[in-house]
């Protein structure tokens, strides 16, 4: 067998016996069914695992990922995804993450012609041609980090609008529906303010989001680095005040 996936079985049965140890019972419950909470519509990009960056466990996150974090109203696996999570799983989360350094992202601005993957980039294209004056405005670098955020909220805006979604608020199922982004730099998910509980906060929100991005300078994002900086340090200041002795199945 190939050596990768001798070294991943034996990891796996390592993983598997470290479970045991702390909960005898861990996969028998696991076997009894999954009742996650939250939806996480991310990137497949090999980077952002779901589970590991937010501290959550088997059973907690139903998953889907694709190139880019998109939620396109064709895409029958996607949109399937969604209707089994909101009207079997009822969850009372869709979170749609967006990442920095995203090969999607940086595909769609050349151009260039790829085969298949260049009709699903298209979707990113557009937002290229229809925020270009603003695009042209910024440095490359805060360029891709833009359209990073304008392709959340826009997936935000699709996933709203979709009959899965409008039809669970219409019957007053507590549904939330908010984007983020992940800073590979740092490892710090950052809230886009793109939340919706309701098609009416949704128009508002996207349309309130979408405005204020549009005012950005680079100013501005090298501003929300420094001060992003400036938490970290305060908050990694408190963690050292706090210390405690960690448990190691908080961290796989
Ligand atoms: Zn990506």
């Amino acid at each position: 067998m190939d050596k990768k996936v001798t070294e991943m079985i034996r990891n796996n049965q390592r993983w598997a016996r470290k479970r045991l140890k702390y909960n005898p019972t861990y996969f028998t419950d696991m076997a009894q069914g999954q009742t996650p909470d939250t939806l996480w519509i991310g990137c497949s990009d090999s980077r952002v695992p779901a589970e590991t960056l937010t501290g959550n466990h088997p059973g907690q996150l139903f998953v889907h990922r694709n190139i880019a974090n998109m939620v396109i109203h064709t895409d029958l696996n996607c949109m399937s995804v969604v209707q089994y999570a909101v009207e079997a799983l009822k969850v009372k989360d869709i979170i749609v993450c967006g990442h920095s350094h995203c090969g999607g992202i940086k595909a769609a601005a050349d151009k260039e012609t790829r085969g298949l993957i260049s009709n699903w980039l298209m979707h990113i294209q557009d937002l290229y041609t229809r925020h270009q004056t603003l695009l042209n405005s910024l440095s490359e670098e805060h360029r891709l980090e833009v359209v990073t955020r304008l392709n959340v909220a826009e997936q935000i805006w699709n996933l709203g609008r979709s009959s899965i979604v409008q039809d669970a608020w219409a019957r007053g199922q507590d549904l939330t529906i908010s984007g983020l982004v992940y800073n590979i730099e740092d490892g710090h998910l950052l809230e886009e303010g793109v939340e919706a509980r309701s098609a009416e906060e949704l128009e508002v929100n996207y349309r309130n989001y979408i405005a204020r991005l549009l005012t950005l300078t680079d100013q501005d994002l090298e501003q929300e680095v420094l001060d992003r900086a400036n938490k970290d340090k305060q908050a990694s200041d408190e963690d050292e005040s706090e210390a405690k002795p960690h448990n190691d199945l908080d961290y796989y």
